[in-house]
């Protein structure tokens, strides 16, 4: 099989991968700190230095790697289905049906793919999944909540991009208010800022998603209390979209699901409270395995299709 590359754009850097078959073979990371341009730079010419940011870090990964055949990118946005440009995203504002993908492909020679990230994440994951499975539900815990849906072997990204937004299922009507501009969105309270804000809520005390996870391991109950928020939130959420989808397999991933053994007792007992009772016995929840690959995977194999 040929070798891809697929790049995951985190909040301050790139992480890129050599990809073959289902395999990391090589990976590098490159600080990147998108939203930073996108502040200090009219939008213009943010566009353009995150073009040139990006292009240039993958063209020293092409120059160990000139074999690789495409390129696919995880980018934390709404990707218009039709064109590929990145519509719009919430971290990036100024960004505006930006065409990454056609930027890219020009300078680099080769085709390039740009999906959502949490999507290629999901599709990374279904990919890597031990079962042979068609259809897939991935949320991703990470400073938001992202989602992604394999419907029979396919991302499905939705008419305008938007598909699987779970992360802004509203859990607590009136609750805390969202960068969406909605109030009680699930990622307000399973994301590692959401833990974050439970506990300040809880104990008048910031501190971040790791630190209060290690406090919980040691048996604070406020901590255990701001992850267990977590997890009822976010099997709210769940079982909202499994009874609109109507799938068996569900992958969580994300630095977030590192504190998984924290939040599963909570998180089951939810949702199966919440779900339709004949579907109780039969959603397969797993936590992923992929050791953040599944997002450079994911990307990869999109571009290869
Ligand atoms: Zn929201």
């Amino acid at each position: 099989m040929s070798l891809c590359i697929g790049v995951d754009v985190g909040g301050t850097n790139l992480r890129v991968g050599v990809v073959d078959g289902l395999e990391v073979i090589d990976e590098l990371r490159f600080a990147a700190d998108f939203s930073t341009i996108c502040r200090t730079h009219a939008a213009d010419e943010a566009w353009q230095q995150i073009l040139a940011v990006t292009a240039e870090a993958l063209d020293k990964v092409l120059q160990r790697h000139p074999d690789v055949t495409s390129i696919g990118i995880g980018f934390p946005g709404f990707i218009d289905p039709q064109r590929g440009t990145v519509a719009q995203s919430p971290n990036l504002p100024g960004l505006r049906d930006a065409d990454l993908a056609g930027g890219l492909a020009r300078l680099l020679l080769r085709p390039v793919v740009v999906e959502n990230d949490a999507l290629a994440a999901a599709y990374g994951e279904y990919k890597l999944h031990a079962d042979d499975i068609s259809d897939l539900v991935y949320l991703g815990l990470g400073t938001g909540v992202g989602g992604g849906l394999i419907v029979n072997h396919q991302p499905f990204a939705g008419q305008n991009g938007y598909a699987m937004e779970a992360g802004h299922i509203i859990v607590e009507p009136d609750g805390r208010l969202c960068g969406c501009g909605n109030r009680g969105c699930m990622e307000q309270y399973a994301s590692a800022s959401g833990v974050s804000l439970s506990y300040q809520s809880l104990t008048g005390k910031q501190l971040d998603a790791a630190s209060i996870a290690q406090a919980a391991a040691q048996g604070e109950s406020d901590a255990m209390r701001a992850f267990e928020l977590a997890a009822v939130s976010l099997a709210q959420a769940l079982a909202h979209i499994l009874k609109v989808v109507d799938v068996r397999t569900v992958v969580i991933g994300g630095g977030m699901s590192h504190a998984w053994p924290l939040m599963q007792s909570a998180f089951m007992q939810r949702l199966d409270h919440d779900l339709i009772p004949v579907l109780r016995d039969r959603i397969d929840v797993s936590v992923s395995t992929s050791g953040d690959h599944a997002g450079i995977i994911g990307a990869a194999l999109l571009s290869a299709r």
